[in-house]
């Protein structure tokens, strides 16, 4: 891609513009913040920003360019003096954020406090589920369906707080017997709706529902034929059918995607899943690192397994096949970040980094994997203490805290932290210091 336009002024304001494998640095000493340099390098990030796989903006308070807070790589540096200004009072960044730099040429009123809010707040409205799947969180049929008067309130919330989209999941939410009433009430106050599914179970009905009422679709997929789905899912359902059902549901619905859990069936028989993915053309297919209980058989994914998977997602990109690894998992497990930032989301949607779910039992807490009691009303939750020491990564790796992938990375997965060391706020098991040091010389040097 070429940037010359842009890269010629960054360039004439003293920014220096580096770029190691797919992330572009873009270095901001405090003499080239000005006013006027801050409408360009503004005017930059909202022209280049989906187009560039990873762009980090080094040196910038995050409250001069608050649309691109997460792509800001910010921190106390050695030589340098801050303080703090009006805005810190009541910006989300202030228990993380060195603050203000005294040699920035910018009035402190220029600055625009951090207000953090949910990208989405996910709803499991149901505990019954028609299949028995071996990663699954879920104990099988428990908790009942969610009261439509809970999910009400739940909404309401979610539009004081001004959150955008509710995500409706289960156990398999279309067993819920008020599912319609439920998506209905979302889309009256003007959510976009996203719902997780097996899609084992659509009727006629059911399907007109869901193409009402459903922007965005998640249905998970986990073999490739009777007998390999069977065994994963112990569905009753032929294969046959739910390829059927997932076909009705391509068509009907604005934005399909498929979602599967590595398992060995997936290492194995990577072809007749790409030939399943190929037939459906969702808009994504997203590859789940396992994050529950051991599946059958205790499994578990090595690097090696990884560094396969990511070869053959850049393979299925080059074809036009939107395919990348959708939870969390540390980039630095690769030598090449590059390939990270390739074939790898990261933790943000996960982990509570932008996103909360709401338990049957009646709480908030910070993603499927982490069973913690945030409590049941969304403002409080999504400023609990914990949630404040995960989004500032505490106890990680010194390394963590100044990394370029941290954006979206964030350290990898809380969830298999706990399970491997028994703190959230561990490092990822899969966390590989010497990739994480190598990438943090390349940019220190000058
Ligand atoms: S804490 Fe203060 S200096 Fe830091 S981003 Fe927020 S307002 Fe800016
Ligand atoms: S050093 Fe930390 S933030 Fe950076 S890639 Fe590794 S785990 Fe992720």
């Amino acid at each position: 891609m070429t940037l010359p336009q842009s890269l010629t002024e960054l360039a004439r304001l003293n920014i220096g513009i580096s770029r190691h494998y797919s992330t572009i640095l873009l270095d901001l000493p405090a003499q080239s913040i000005t006013p006027r340099s801050l409408i360009i390098i503004n005017d930059f990030w909202q022209r280049y920003n989906n187009q560039i796989v990873c762009l980090v903006l080094h040196n910038l308070p995050p409250c001069l360019l608050p649309r691109a807070f997460r792509q800001i790589h910010y921190y106390r540096q050695t030589g340098r003096r801050y303080q703090r200004i009006a805005a810190c009072r009541s910006c989300a960044l202030a228990t993380s954020c060195p603050g203000w730099d005294n040699s920035l040429y910018v009035p402190t009123e220029q600055a625009q406090p951090i207000v953090l809010t949910p990208t989405e707040v996910v709803i499991e409205i149901t505990g019954h589920c028609n299949l028995d799947c071996g990663y699954c969180t879920q104990a099988k049929n428990s908790g009942g369906h969610i009261a439509v008067g809970t999910v009400q309130q739940l909404l309401t919330q979610m539009v004081r707080s001004h959150v955008p989209a509710v995500r409706f999941t289960g156990g398999e939410p279309l067993l819920h017997p008020k599912l319609s009433e439920l998506l209905s009430c979302a889309k009256s106050h003007n959510l976009y709706t996203l719902l997780n599914t097996n899609a084992t179970i659509l009727d006629g009905k059911r399907l007109e529902i869901m193409a009402r009422h459903v922007d965005n679709m998640l249905v998970s997929l986990q073999g490739f034929n009777d007998s390999s789905d069977r065994a994963m899912t112990f569905s009753p359902v032929p294969f046959s059918q739910k390829m059927r059902n997932v076909q009705k549901l391509r068509s009907a619905i604005p934005t399909l995607r498929i979602g599967t859990v590595i398992t060995p069936a997936l290492l194995k028989n990577w072809d007749k899943y790409v030939a399943i993915i190929k037939t459906i053309r969702p808009h994504s297919w997203e590859i789940f690192r396992p994050m529950s209980t051991p599946l059958r058989g205790r499994h578990s994914v090595s690097r090696a397994n990884y560094h396969t998977i990511a070869g053959r997602l850049l393979a299925l990109n080059q074809h036009g096949i939107n395919a990348k690894i959708a939870n969390a998992l540390p980039f630095c497990m690769f030598p090449d970040t590059s390939i990270a930032a390739s074939t790898m989301l990261g933790a943000l949607s996960d982990d509570g980094h932008s996103r909360l779910v709401w338990d049957l039992r009646g709480f908030f807490k910070p993603s499927y994997f982490i069973d913690k009691d945030l409590g049941p009303k969304l403002s409080d939750a999504w400023k609990h203490p914990f949630l404040d020491k995960v989004r500032n990564g505490a106890g990680l790796p010194a390394e963590c805290l100044t990394c370029l992938c941290w954006s979206r990375c964030r350290g990898g997965s809380r969830a298999q932290a706990y399970k491997h060391y028994r703190s959230y706020h561990a490092r990822d098991p899969l966390f590989d210091r010497s990739s994480a040091r190598r990438q943090a010389r390349v940019f220190t040097a000058p």
